[in-house]
């Protein structure tokens, strides 16, 4: 399904991220695999993905230094023959209320979330252009559709990658590159593993499925978004989430 395609995937050392990248893996896809600070377990998911043969290269890489980012992507398109497919994926939480965020947890949210998004879409939209089927998917949160007590960063990032997402499905449609947005509601991953116990609880009771999500329910759709049976859905937002925002 997607022989011959290469696809870049941001914060694919753990969770969803490595989910997704073994899920485009198995689909047929090389990877280039961007991780922060976790060498060794994007190095698994680099031999992981190789098992299943794919081409797979790791880059270290803070996706919200813009010079970092061009120089990943600068070295992805020298090792790579095309660039077709962009999951801007990588992302953190540094939660706390409004009246007590400082201004750091702020900007360092908006950088990971929101301008690691900018920064690798803007230095791959070229080579995405190039390719016959650009693809680009960004993942987003249903804290950016409805807001969430304790993330105002958070939910400020997600929201613009919303409004990133759909300048760019209308900017770059005349040249056939898609760009979509995927919106998890609670997933099993890091990320959600430190949640206080009321707030898991709050997950379950919330969400009208009655669990928590798998990286693997969001690498699927992901992984259709990347795909040819997606050519006509651009701009939208496609919530995994269990129900918990409609
Ligand atoms: P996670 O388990 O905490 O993993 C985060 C990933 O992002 C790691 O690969 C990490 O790399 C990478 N990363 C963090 N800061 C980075 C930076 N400055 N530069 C480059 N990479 C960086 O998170 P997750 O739960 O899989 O979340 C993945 C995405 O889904 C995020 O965008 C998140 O906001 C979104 N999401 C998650 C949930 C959920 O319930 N889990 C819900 C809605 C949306 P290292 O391992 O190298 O640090």
């Amino acid at each position: 399904m997607l022989n011959g395609k290469t696809a870049v995937v941001t914060g694919a050392s753990r969770g969803i991220g490595k989910a997704i990248s073994l899920c485009l893996a198995r689909a047929g896809a090389d990877l280039a695999l961007i991780y922060a600070g976790s060498k060794e377990a994007a190095e698994g998911v680099c031999k992981e993905a190789k098992k299943l043969g794919a081409k797979a290269i790791s880059y270290q890489c803070n996706v919200a230094d813009w010079s970092q980012s061009k120089a990943v992507c600068d070295a992805i398109t020298q090792d790579f023959s095309t660039v077709d497919i962009l999951v801007n994926n990588a992302g953190a939480t540094q939660d706390n209320l409004i009246v007590r965020m400082s201004e750091e947890d702020f900007d360092a949210v908006i950088g990971v979330n929101l301008k690691g998004a900018f920064n690798f879409t803007r230095h791959l939209a070229r080579a995405l252009m190039k390719s016959s089927s650009g693809r680009i998917i960004n993942i987003t949160s249903v804290s950016g559709l409805m807001g969430n007590p304790g993330q105002a960063n958070y939910s400020a990032a997600k929201a613009g990658v919303i409004g990133l997402t759909k300048t760019v499905a209308k900017e770059l449609a005349a040249r056939g590159v898609t760009c979509n947005a995927v919106a998890p509601g609670f997933i099993q991953t890091d990320m959600t593993a430190s949640l206080p116990q009321a707030v898991k609880d709050y997950a379950h009771t919330a969400t009208p499925l009655r669990r928590m999500g798998s990286a693997d329910e969001v690498a699927e759709t992901v992984a259709f978004l990347a795909s040819s049976q997606s050519s006509y859905i651009t701009g939208e937002v496609i919530r995994v989430d269990g129900g918990l925002c409609m």
